[in-house]
């Protein structure tokens, strides 16, 4: 095993699925339109065996699986039962959406959060995710206020269960992920709106997917995530992605800190660094329509880890709350305590 950067590792943001897009097989030519749309009948892949490898290389000890668009909640079962130990999966009703993009269902939330209801119900997933779960079909131009009467109804099944659920902030550049800034799934793209979600349901975890970034070198919607952090005990935040100095903000503010921040990278997404000495950040995650689509299983684990390793080194940070971001705050939100091999491995004092 590599050695560890902390007791207990968690990376909270992975999906051990794969796409195959079999290209030449199907005589396609990749252009990048199609790619952000997820190419409709995208074959995917159980890819654990690779996830466990750059664990064991890296020192992580456990991962929070989720489904991106092809992937499906069912195999991700699957993963967590061939090693109880190593993952736990979020859901986002992927069979539903499969059945509405084959014209057997028409999307209706009620329909989505049934499904939802169902597989909370199973016990073996301990979340929503990735981001709040919607259509996934093209709609005419839907409000925050319809859409947030959606999430509600999210909410309540989250409430139910009593397991989080994510909110995506802010996206890539590159291959026209953006497009899902729009108004279909809006709210990527305005992480302000969760302070409605987090004000409406004050007794369910909101984890930030991202914290503000999955990609790209501006901060545009850092400081929006962020405030919905400081202002509601129960939205924290992802922090996987951050270059190094991006700690700075979370860690000083007093309203954040260690205790609701948590390391989780998006591993198998197919997000490069992006090296551009000289100018801050000097890299950053994103896609890269020069470089094309990446064949290679992008390493995350040696470069988010040494980001934040440049951060612990620069603000000298206990390794107490190093160990809160790297695995306690995800055990207290995904409730993992009986995952661990020991207790008492995470802070807490005791009010004199
Ligand atoms: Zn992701």
């Amino acid at each position: 095993m590599g050695i560890a950067r902390g007791r207990f590792v968690i990376d909270t943001h992975v999906h051990a699925q794969r796409h195959a897009f079999k290209f030449k097989e199907r005589g396609i030519k990749p252009d990048w339109a199609t790619l952000a749309e997820g190419m409709p009948d995208v074959q995917v892949y159980d890819n654990s065996a690779r996830l466990l490898y750059d664990m064991e290389r890296y020192g992580v000890d456990m991962c929070v699986i989720m489904p991106a668009f092809g992937m499906t909640d069912e195999l991700n079962a699957e993963i967590v039962k061939a090693h109880p130990d190593k993952f736990v999966s979020l859901c986002s009703g992927t069979a539903y959406i499969k059945k509405v993009k084959e014209g057997k269902e028409k999307w209706s939330i009620e329909g989505h959060c049934e499904e939802l209801d169902r597989l909370l119900s199973t016990g073996i997933y301990v979340g929503i995710g990735e981001g709040m779960p919607g259509s996934m079909v093209p709609r005419e131009s839907i409000s925050w206020d319809e859409r947030f009467k959606e999430i509600c109804q999210i909410m309540e099944v989250a409430r139910k269960y009593k397991v989080p659920v994510s909110y995506h902030t802010g996206t890539l550049s590159g291959y026209a992920g953006a497009r899902r800034l729009g108004r279909v799934t809006g709210e990527w793209g305005n992480p302000s709106f969760a302070h409605d979600i987090a004000a409406h349901f004050p007794d369910v975890p909101i984890i930030m997917d991202h914290g503000g970034m999955q990609g790209w070198w501006s901060e545009m919607y850092m400081d929006s995530t962020l405030h919905v952090a400081a202002s509601h005990p129960n939205v924290y935040l992802e922090t996987g992605l951050y270059w190094a100095e991006l700690y700075e903000k979370p860690l000083r503010d007093p309203n954040i800190g260690p205790e609701k921040m948590m390391w989780g990278t998006d591993w198998g997404a197919s997000i490069p660094q992006q090296w551009v000495p000289g100018f801050y950040p000097s890299s950053f995650a994103d896609q890269s329509r020069r470089q094309g689509i990446p064949a290679h299983q992008v390493d995350y684990y040696g470069w988010s880890l040494r980001q934040l390793d440049k951060a612990i080194d620069v603000f000298d940070l206990p390794q107490d709350d190093v160990n809160l971001i790297l695995g306690g705050t995800a055990v207290k939100v995904f409730r993992l305590e009986d995952r661990l091999p020991h207790t008492r491995l995470f802070k807490q004092y005791l009010p004199i």
